[in-house]
């Protein structure tokens, strides 16, 4: 039986904290679910298995009775400055690298998660292109810009993150510039200097190629949404299996790509796609802890049926509240070592390979792909 309690975390991909005073408008069950809509929040996202057994979890960590109330009671108590600290420290978080694209005007900025870990960031490309698409006065300005941008990195910034699967999909295409600037052009046309959402499938394939070859110059990894998320995004059109046309590109064979969410439910594709292309990595972010125990087990079983362990990083894409980090702290941890003990059980480790892969994936195998200490 390995051990793996004590392991420091580096985790590969999450968001910011949403600031207090928006934090306290959200329903405690918004936290646990990808869901948004009103009536599903209040009526069904309190009866999943997630949610039952996270509510359990919380109230162990708190020293609380297992009720949503008493829960409530226990973090106004505390604070959230206290709560975080209480979630990093029993998930014995080293470090995380936060995407800090993700609701902007509703989140705590960076610098204050450096209170309770090292931070360090990522891109997030099509928000950046948003970003200076209003101020571009041309197709050039703004495609220089966004290179600019992208060459001239803080050294905290560590990777580049696409959701393109919630916009236009995986399937990148080698788009012509000049297409790209028709379009460009069409759509300067229509918004003015109004902000742009950003869904043309040849504008964000075209940023994503210009963000890839700079990538492939800098060794610098991009993260992919891939699989579930919330239902702005189209599932079939964030299946990894879809990347083909990049991912056999010459000119992209050294840019690290790493899968998140263990592409769930395409997680067979994804360890497929790690195990055939050196670029690739996969991470199970999101999967744990959002999934019921066996569907944890699975989706990690599922990934070290056929992937280089040397490949698989642990993330717990946590948002919105402190809780999240500590779950998918908890979780990842549990489900490895489940995972791993039944490997050694079948015989196809030794018990000290698989506590060398626990940490590889807990920590080293991020400490390395992103060059972080
Ligand atoms: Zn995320």
């Amino acid at each position: 039986m390995i051990t793996l309690a004590h392991i420091p975390i580096v985790d590969n991909h999450a968001h910011n904290l949403l600031r207090p005073e928006i934090s306290s408008q959200y329903p405690y069950t918004r936290s646990f679910t990808e869901a948004y809509d009103d009536l599903l929040i209040k009526n069904h996202a309190h009866t999943t298995l997630c949610y039952r057994r996270s509510i359990n979890d919380i109230s162990v960590l708190l020293g609380c009775e297992a009720q949503e109330s008493a829960i409530i009671r226990q973090r106004d108590k505390l604070g959230l400055e206290k709560l975080t600290r209480l979630c990093f420290e029993r998930g014995k978080i080293a470090s995380i690298i936060l995407d800090d694209g993700f609701l902007p005007e509703k989140i705590l900025p960076y610098t204050w998660h450096q209170q309770f870990t090292c931070v360090y960031r990522l891109i997030r490309l099509e928000v950046l292109a948003e970003n200076l698409f209003t101020r571009a006065e041309s197709f050039e300005d703004f495609i220089n810009q966004f290179r600019y941008h992208l060459q001239s990195l803080p050294p905290d910034i560590v990777g580049f993150k696409s959701i393109s699967a919630y916009r236009s999909g995986l399937a990148i295409e080698l788009v012509e510039e000049t297409d790209a600037k028709s379009c460009f052009q069409l759509f300067k046309e229509i918004c003015h200097d109004q902000p742009l959402r950003l869904t043309n499938k040849i504008l964000i394939d075209f940023i994503l190629l210009q963000a890839l070859e700079i990538a492939a110059q800098s060794q610098i990894p991009i993260q992919f949404h891939t699989g579930f998320g919330d239902r702005d995004l189209d599932l079939s059109l964030s299946n990894p299996l879809l990347l083909r046309t990049i991912l056999e590109d010459s000119h992209f064979q050294n840019v690290p790509i790493v899968l998140l969410h263990g592409s769930y439910p395409y997680t067979r594709e994804a360890a497929y796609l790690a195990s055939v292309y050196p670029q690739i990595y996969v991470d199970f972010g999101l999967a744990i802890p959002f999934l019921s125990i066996s569907g944890m087990r699975n989706t990690l079983r599922l990934l070290l049926e056929l992937s280089p362990t040397s490949k698989i990083l642990y993330s717990s894409d946590a948002h919105f509240i402190p809780e999240l980090y500590y779950l998918g702290s908890l979780w990842g941890r549990k489900i490895l070592k489940q995972v791993l003990d039944s490997a050694v059980e079948d015989g196809d480790l030794t018990e000290s390979e698989a506590n060398a892969i626990a940490y590889d994936i807990l920590r080293d195998n991020a400490r390395k792909l992103y060059k972080i200490n």
